[in-house]
């Protein structure tokens, strides 16, 4: 299952890359573009990788097997991204304040720069779950920066 979740890192990254900012452009496009809608062509992401989950559960349910476990990790990953991607750095449901994690606060840096290109090409950071390590230097250092004025302004 670890193994299915982690593989699924590549494949979205491969995906995305790839696929999304290939022939799937137009499904992908939704997402990159400012818009209101609560439902973007986008999420149809989401109904493709549902599937294939259930198939894996469906064919590796009777006696449960390694497809079982495939279909669990896809679901899995499916759920981590949802989190992360939707609601943690788009903020579609509003449950999550500003984080002071280092992890999150990277994540949140590298995917904006993908975002920043609303093109086809050009784009980077397409990974979901793993950053960059240079993210990882600047979160760190706003990290402190912050950490500095809030002291800052108590001792004043
Ligand atoms: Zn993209
Ligand atoms: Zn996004």
């Amino acid at each position: 299952m670890l193994i299915t979740f982690v593989a699924m890192e590549a494949v979205a990254w491969f995906m995305h890359k790839y696929v999304l900012h290939g022939f799937l452009w137009f499904l992908h496009k939704s997402h990159h573009s400012h818009h209101k809608h609560a439902f973007e062509l986008n999420d149809l992401f989401f109904a493709y990788y549902g599937t294939l989950a259930m198939l894996f559960f469906i064919f590796g349910s009777d006696p449960i097997d390694y497809r079982f476990w495939i279909g669990a990790g896809i679901t899995l990953y499916g759920v981590a991204y949802f989190v992360i991607h939707d609601v943690f750095i788009h903020r579609r449901l509003k449950i999550f304040g500003k984080s002071s994690n280092v992890y999150l606060k990277a994540l949140n840096m590298a995917h904006k720069v993908h975002h920043k290109t609303q093109g086809k090409y050009g784009s980077e950071s397409f990974g979901m779950l793993w950053v960059a390590p240079q993210y990882y230097i600047t979160a760190n250092k706003i990290l402190k920066k912050q950490e500095k004025r809030k002291r800052g302004t108590v001792y004043d």
